[in-house]
């Protein structure tokens, strides 16, 4: 079993906050895959809650993510603000949250003025169901920017949402003691990393793809979602 679990928020017959041409589930599906991918590059074995556009409720959620040590909840925010915020739960010390903010700073990303929290409830426990419910893992809720706030243009370039993915996976290798390889290697180390390491890509039931390059599926996926797609799995 994987230590770590990304979870591709919403999803299915909920699509997370929605406006001005973005669509929150559709970003969350890239952004734990995307992730699932990079760190399988550096050795980090890693899980994902949902692998297609699918409904996943808080039970099965909750359920799937307690068995593992970390949880990455990728969401994107609305409400008309800007900027990235890392959740911990009221029962962790916050500081793999303050590295991601540190790498999110780094690399040029705005910050909410208040960027880690925790939040209880009325009841004394922590607020979100991802803290509350999935025992001992210690889940991060990461809402990288608002869909409908100050950069709602800016996060539609697929570009400038992977440089934010990147400052996760940046974070993860340094609590894992990994060396970061950054995109941008030179051909033949990528291709001895990315060696054995090809996923199917099937829509629908059909396979269409087999690709070893996670820029190539994330953009596959978005393009099949467009296309109407009822299904997706990548295995
Ligand atoms: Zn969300």
């Amino acid at each position: 079993m994987a230590d770590w679990i990304n979870d591709g928020g919403h999803g299915g017959s909920d699509p997370g906050a929605v406006a001005k041409g973005n669509t929150e589930k559709v970003y969350t599906l890239e952004a734990e895959l995307y992730v699932h991918k990079r760190l399988k590059d550096h050795g980090i074995s890693n899980d994902v809650t949902r692998t297609s556009d699918v409904t996943l409720d808080e039970n099965p959620r909750v359920n799937k993510v307690k068995n593992y040590k970390y949880c990455l909840s990728h969401h994107f925010n609305a409400g008309g603000g800007n900027g990235a915020e890392f959740i911990h739960s009221i029962y962790s010390d916050g500081k793999f949250e303050k590295m991601l903010a540190d790498e999110f700073k780094k690399a040029g990303y705005p910050l909410r003025p208040r960027a880690i929290f925790t939040r209880k409830g009325s009841n004394g426990q922590d607020y979100y169901y991802m803290h509350r419910r999935t025992g001992a893992c210690r889940t991060t809720i990461i809402e990288y920017d608002f869909v409908d706030g100050a950069n709602s243009e800016k996060i539609k370039d697929k570009k400038y949402r992977e440089a934010m993915y990147e400052c996760v996976v940046k974070t993860v290798c340094k609590q894992e003691g990994k060396s970061y390889k950054p995109l941008n290697q030179p051909k033949k180390d990528t291709n001895s990393v990315l060696d054995g390491n090809k996923q199917n890509v099937y829509v629908n039931g059909k396979k269409v793809a087999y690709l070893d390059n996670a820029h190539l599926i994330a953009e596959l996926v978005e393009k099949e979602i467009k296309n109407g797609a009822k299904k997706i799995v990548i295995e």
